[in-house]
């Protein structure tokens, strides 16, 4: 069977749910259809006689302007076809929200009829507007991020957060992605890219710890997004970014807590054995040599003993401070034991090395201590020095080279220096 044109039109105006309007622009006559009154909760009869005033009335008067505008750009050939959003009123009071089509149709010479059509979008319209709502009310950015196949990206959609975080608007970042970019700290940047990169070639989930800087301050964000490949080759992150400030802190205080002997402040046991594996490694694949010096306190017990346990923690934290004041900064050093030390001198020689802990067994002997009974005392230590070269050896059996040269010197009376020479020659 075939339909008439206008039956198949009128069909399809009806599945689509669109009310269609005719406007003569130059006698302004206007029609209307069914739908187009039942929209707002009329009949055609209902508002008879349906004029083009008509419209202007249902109109929210606010809006009007808006409607011009985008009539006259259209007008202007500044668009495909005129189109916009407005407020209409239902017959029961309520606004809805109309979005407004329409083309002109002028036959040489013949009337001008601006024709088109009407469809609610309220349903739409207060979804988009609960979703942005839910965007202001998250503690993080949400955000679209696209990427090319040739390499170019840029951001679809931000929620407003983003001036929180970064100190630009949605709109500016979604201009222009690298001012988002710019705001990231530079030492993570390469690694931020990096992420990225890696994310768009194995389409993993992206999450990225960075730093970003907001206004001369530094703070710590987490980004999480899922990508999805689209058929032309981009990829398209869906994602969101937090602050994690308060749990960087933490993480690097426990960081920091777990590699620190709480009472010197300085390393422990654990963090310098780590070090020393990694300094052997390295002295081992690229040569050099480093050294390693065992310290420990002579007689600390009678100290304590005599003094109490507390001052005994004041000479330990003294003692700290003075390798601490002798060292360079590429050494390590830690309290390993009660009133035990360990000292790694990297790129430093045996002899180097048994100079600086020959001046520390000086200035340690040379300090003066008061005990809370205003007794002054003196400590000393003993010190055993060794270094690695070419030999290979394992770290622990560097360290108990180390320690013999220590008790050594205890043996030989204490308050001295015990230098493991290479030859298994010594000398005090
Ligand atoms: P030596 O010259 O042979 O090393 O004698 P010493 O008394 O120093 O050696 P010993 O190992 O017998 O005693 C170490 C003492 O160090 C025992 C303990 O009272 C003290 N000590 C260990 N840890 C701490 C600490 O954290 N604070 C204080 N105040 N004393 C500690
Ligand atoms: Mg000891
Ligand atoms: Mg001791």
């Amino acid at each position: 069977m075939q339909l008439s044109s206008e039956t198949r039109l009128k069909a399809i105006l009806d599945g689509t749910g669109a009310g269609t309007w005719e406007w003569n622009l130059d006698t302004n006559d206007v029609i209307f259809n069914e739908r187009w009154a039942g929209m707002l909760g009329y009949t055609l009869d209902e508002l008879a006689p349906v004029t083009f005033g008509t419209w202007e009335r249902l109109c929210h008067p606010a809006d009007l302007d808006l409607a011009w505008k985008a009539l006259q750009k259209y007008l202007d050939g500044k668009g495909p076809q005129f189109e916009c959003v407005i407020r209409m009123q239902h017959k029961d009071g309520q606004w809805r929200y109309i979005h407004t089509r329409g083309m002109l149709l002028n036959g040489n010479g013949q009337p001008r009829w601006l024709m088109g059509t009407h469809l609610d979008v309220t349903e739409e319209k207060v979804t988009g507007r609960r979703l942005a709502q839910l965007a202001e009310s998250l503690p993080g950015i949400i955000y679209t991020f696209v990427m090319e196949p040739d390499g170019r990206y840029y951001f679809t959609y931000m929620s407003r957060k983003v001036e929180d975080f970064f100190g630009l608007t949605a709109a500016e970042a979604c201009a222009n992605a690298e001012l988002l970019f710019q705001h990231i700290h530079p030492d993570d940047l390469q690694a931020v890219h990096d992420s990225i990169g890696n994310s768009f070639a194995t389409l993993q989930q992206w999450v990225c710890d960075y730093r970003v800087i907001n206004s001369g301050m530094t703070g710590w964000l987490r980004g999480v997004a899922k990508p999805e490949r689209e058929p032309d080759g981009k990829v398209i992150w869906q994602g969101m970014v937090i602050n994690i400030d308060d749990e960087k802190r933490l993480e690097l205080e426990l960081e920091r807590l777990s590699v620190t002997d709480e009472l010197t402040g300085l390393f422990n046991r654990r963090y310098f054995l780590r070090k020393l594996e990694e300094t052997a490694t390295q002295q081992e694949r690229y040569g050099g040599e480093f050294s390693l010096v065992s310290v420990d306190l002579d007689h600390f017990k009678e100290i304590n003993d005599a003094y109490g346990h507390p001052v005994g923690d004041l000479v330990l934290k003294r003692f700290g401070q003075l390798i601490q004041n002798r060292v360079r900064k590429s050494d390590v050093v830690a309290r390993t034991g009660g009133e035990e030390f360990l000292i790694l001198m990297p790129q430093t020689s045996l002899e180097n090395a048994a100079q600086v802990t020959d001046d520390l067994r000086s200035a340690i002997e040379a300090e003066s201590f008061v005990s809370d009974e205003n007794q002054a005392f003196t400590v000393t230590m003993s010190a055993g020095v060794v270094s690695c070269r070419e030999e290979v050896v394992t770290v622990r059996e560097l360290l108990s080279v180390c320690d013999r040269s220590l008790y050594k010197a205890k043996r030989k009376g204490r308050n001295q220096v015990m230098v493991q020479y290479p030859a298994s020659e010594t000398r005090a």
